[in-house]
């Protein structure tokens, strides 16, 4: 592995040698470019025993080092990729602007004990250019976000897939707070018996209950004040499941009461569905999952919660 990054912006400790970034203490991470170095890496932790593989496009927050616990517990080495995957972002979406700090990712798992880091570029991940074929997501990606984001799962599924190929984990961990891509991710890997346990964490959030994402840096501070109300209305249709309100229709009404009761959200959809097939519910049934995504300003949050 080689020298891939001046000690500058990490400072005068941790330090970056050989591909390998070395804190304080005894902890160091792998950092990984190319496939060479990553097959390299694979090679030094792949003899402590199983593998965990964490993929995220970076800008982490706590949601992701969550991952990355969940990962460390369950499997003895821990890989992280960080890769903003152009295939599955629409051409208005924020593929440019999407927030990028990679010495800082990198740091954070080092402290947070992952491994391996591989962190490739486009050309690295795609040397042949966009892949002819592709994975598709089938009729799970034409309900919730899917519609709205055409072709996101599609893109989502493929980049998995080539990063299930290039490091090929035992387990491999994803968020809640996605819940469709966790779903289909759960459904490729079992319907193409690509032998990885899939494994689901849980949402993480602000004191508030806005769910973390890269992309809450994007709100301003009166938009900020009023991202929570998802979180809210969610919590509050939980109650009401929980205290026998059955009406699916109830329910989303009060979260559209709610939500549009804040001046700057605007909702893109708010579904109940079953939690494995995907499919809008009438009658809530416990284990039903209510959906919500909504732009806060010009930034699209999502969030979720099981209905019990
Ligand atoms: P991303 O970097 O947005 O592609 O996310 C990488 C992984 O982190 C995905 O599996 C996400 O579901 C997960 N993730 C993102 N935000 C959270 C959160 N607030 N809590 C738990 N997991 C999260």
């Amino acid at each position: 592995m080689q020298v891939v990054r001046p000690l500058g912006t990490l400072g005068t400790s941790p330090c970056f040698r050989n591909g390998v970034l070395s804190g304080d203490g005894q902890e160091t991470v792998i950092v990984a470019r190319t496939r060479a170095e990553l097959a390299s890496g694979l090679e030094t932790v792949r003899g402590r025993g199983s593998v965990g593989l964490v993929p995220t496009m970076g800008s982490l927050h706590e949601g992701h080092l969550s991952l990355v616990d969940a990962a460390r517990a369950a499997a003895e080495a821990t890989v992280v990729s960080i890769f903003v995957n152009p295939l599955q972002f629409g051409p208005a979406e924020d593929f440019a602007s999407y927030p990028r700090d990679e010495a800082r990712d990198v740091d954070l798992l080092r402290e947070r004990g992952a491994d391996l880091v591989f962190v490739p570029s486009v050309e690295e991940m795609y040397p042949e250019g966009e892949p002819v074929v592709t994975v598709d997501p089938g009729p799970l990606a034409e309900t919730l976000c899917g519609p709205f984001r055409p072709g996101h799962f599609r893109g989502v599924l493929t980049v998995v897939a080539r990063l299930f190929g290039l490091v090929r984990p035992d387990l491999a961990v994803f968020g809640r707070k996605d819940f469709q891509q966790s779903v289909l991710i759960r459904r490729m890997v079992g319907d193409l018996e690509m032998g990885i346990e899939v494994r689901t964490a849980p949402i993480v959030r602000e004191a508030d209950g806005l769910a973390l994402s890269s992309r809450n840096r994007y709100l301003s501070e009166v938009e900020r004040a009023q991202a929570p109300v998802i979180h809210g209305a969610l919590a509050r249709i939980r109650e009401m499941a929980a205290a026998g309100e059955r009406s699916a229709s109830v329910l989303l009404s009060k979260v559209h009461e709610m939500i549009e009761s804040k001046s700057l959200m605007d909702i893109q959809y708010t579904q109940i569905v079953e939690p494995d097939s995907l499919r809008p519910v009438d009658r809530v049934e416990s284990g039903a999952v209510a959906a919500v995504a909504a732009f806060c300003g010009g930034t699209r949050l999502i969030d979720n919660t099981v209905l019990e």
